[in-house]
């Protein structure tokens, strides 16, 4: 298969914002894709070479792309540094030197096949240690050699990572449904499929070879993430308990790090909340699930938590940031530790449990953890009535949980994986005030200091992320809680970000002094929600003309490195928070 046919369709989504019309585009580009390719064609649309879980990416650095086009078009590095700070897009920057290459020599090279194009990007990826650099360097500039304009613009994209076609997962699988599911309506089957391997290209795969009936075999196996399930909030005991109708368990909710671990006999994996393998991070933890997991074959959810080993209690979150480390891991293991608290259970000795209902799954949790002080069940209760609820929470708070997690008993209440649900809800000691729950927002451009803040940033524009639309709508500026020495290592920090227009897919009404590229999310907290008139997110949901902003919002100190920009805190939450808040004042 051609990769000019690839460009193509990338050219085409690229010339309409219409969900639809990139739906239609790309699965007009999956009919033409032969069974073999399908995966790798999926995984390149979303800028990767496999799926998240697997620890292989192509990430390379602007420099040495930079490199890559001097080499393959004959032109000084400063030239493609210049146009590139006019463009802001190496991609555009790759096709403009390509195509004037191409008038200068009338080259018409030998037509790119995807299999080239992937099986290069592989093998830088993978190339390592030294010289890899050296290798990355001739495979990308030889690449682009042979690569038309209009091709080199989106291998240039691939391999630095700002490809950003605007296809988020759900529209792949809407695209495949139409392609080989015989029609939108087989979406359902094939999300399913998705939310219990993570893996796009291997749901790809099976449908095309086996069609609807393979899929309807997919099965959760190990070493292939769950999506995980998520909770919905509510501000109050009283609409948590009406929403469940009546009944519940809660449980205590820890501050630590979700943690899907897989074990098999002796072999343990574990997969962090954005599903990538963290097992090399926590050998630990997989000592403690070793060792604590009565089971051949499992799959379970914790909360990994720091711990004082002396004491054995629960720290914050943060003492965590000291695991997140490929190298020195042992001692910060020893400095460090953690406990785990088990609080599911997603497939036993080769049983799917998924669709299990709760009370099923807690059952076969307690008979497979053996408790001791470094693993146990997660603290929980039967809860009836708003007293014992509003108890169990305190008691959850005093312990150093950050609230409590209420899960409903209904025969329904399955493992909805990959979905916000109410069948678990959050309750979270915050919402017992105004608004003092922390937000994560992602940093979209910079305001420059003043005085004391000459020379680095004075405060910071921060957005909200809208998934629909897939943007960034900004939500506050910034300016409070910043140490000395956050302030210090800011620009630093951002560095690397920085551009000289708005972000395509920043939303603003404000002039940031500085823009910058949506990736840094940090975690704010504010006294309130209020209406205005000068912030995008939510624009028009609550009133005509105004979006909504947070009131004196303070930085946390908290850098959420964990969190993809796409996970930050999306509109339509901060709307949620907004209403929620607006209740409790006028029931005041
Ligand atoms: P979310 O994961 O919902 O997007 P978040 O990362 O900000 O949001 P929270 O909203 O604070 O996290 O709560 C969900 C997280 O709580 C889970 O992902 C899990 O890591 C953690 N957690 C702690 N204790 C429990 C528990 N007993 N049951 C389920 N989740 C728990």
């Amino acid at each position: 298969m051609k990769f000019s046919q690839v460009a193509d369709c990338y050219e085409k989504i690229e010339s309409t914002a219409k969900r639809l019309e990139m739906t239609d585009y790309l699965a007009e580009l999956l009919k033409i894709t032969s069974n073999d390719l399908i995966d790798k064609v999926v995984y390149l649309t979303q800028g990767k070479l496999y799926p998240d879980f697997v620890d292989i990416q192509i990430g390379i650095a602007e420099k040495l792309a930079i490199q890559a086009v001097a080499k393959a078009t004959g032109k000084r590095e400063n030239e493609i540094r210049e146009d590139l700070a006019r463009t802001g897009d190496i991609g555009e920057t790759a096709q403009e030197f390509r195509a004037k290459k191409a008038q200068a020599t009338l080259f018409k090279g030998e037509q790119l096949t995807v299999e080239e194009v992937y099986d290069t990007l592989d093998r830088m990826a993978r190339a390592s240690g030294a010289g890899s650099m050296d290798k990355k360097l001739s495979l990308l500039s030889g690449l682009l050699m042979a690569a038309t304009p209009k091709e080199a613009r989106y291998i240039l994209r691939i391999v630095t990572g700002t490809l950003r076609l605007g296809i988020a997962d759900m529209t792949v699988l809407d695209a495949l449904a139409i392609a080989h599911g015989g029609g939108k309506e087989a979406r359902a089957q094939l999300e399913r499929a998705y939310n219990i391997s993570s893996d796009l290209g291997k749901v790809a795969e099976t449908v095309v070879r086996r069609g609807l009936k393979g899929i309807e075999k997919f099965a959760v196996s190990l070493g292939k993430p769950i999506r995980p399930m998520l909770a919905e909030r509510l501000g109050s005991p009283e609409e948590i308990l009406e929403k469940l109708s009546g009944k519940c368990v809660v449980e205590y909710k820890y501050d630590g790090e979700r943690v899907q671990a897989h074990k098999q006999g002796d072999r343990v994996t574990l997969f962090s909340r954005r599903l990538e393998n963290i097992t090399d991070q926590y050998p630990d933890a997989s000592e403690l699930i070793k060792k604590n997991v009565r089971a051949k074959s499992v799959i379970m959810e914790a909360e990994c938590v720091a711990i004082n080993a002396d004491t054995g209690e629960m720290k914050p979150f943060q003492e965590l940031m000291h695991r997140r480390r490929k190298y020195g891991v042992r001692e910060a293991m020893e400095e460090h530790p953690v406990s785990l608290f088990m609080f599911d259970i997603l497939y036993f000795n080769g049983q799917d449990l998924t669709l299990k209902p709760f009370l099923t799954r807690r059952k076969k949790l307690e008979q497979t953890v053996v408790e001791d002080r470094r693993v146990r069940a997660s603290t929980s209760e039967f809860i009836k009535t708003v007293e014992g609820l509003e108890q169990f929470f305190e008691r959850a708070v005093e312990a150093g949980c950050e609230g409590i997690m209420c899960k409903s008993v209904d025969k329904n209440s399955i493992y909805q994986a990959g979905a916000r649900g109410w069948n678990w809800i959050k309750y979270k000691r915050e919402y017992k005030s105004e608004m003092t729950d922390t937000v994560d927002l992602v940093a979209v451009g910079a305001f420059y200091g003043r005085g004391k803040r000459a020379g680095t940033y004075g405060a910071l524009l921060l957005a909200t992320y809208n998934p629909e639309k897939d943007v960034f709508e900004t939500l506050t500026r910034c300016g409070t809680g910043f140490t000395d020495e956050d302030l210090e290592r800011l620009p630093e920090i951002m560095k690397k970000h920085k551009l000289i227009h708005r972000h395509p897919k920043v939303n603003s009404m404000v002039e940031a002094d500085v823009w910058l590229k949506p990736v840094v999310v940090l975690e704010v907290l504010g006294s309130e929600i209020t209406l205005s008139p000068i912030h995008t997110c939510a624009m028009g949901v609550i009133r005509k003309g105004s979006g909504l902003a947070i009131r004196f919002p303070r930085f946390t100190g908290n850098y959420r490195f964990d969190r993809a920009p796409t996970g930050a805190t999306t509109n339509e939450e901060i709307v949620k928070m907004y209403r929620n808040q607006m209740r409790k004042v006028g029931s005041t």
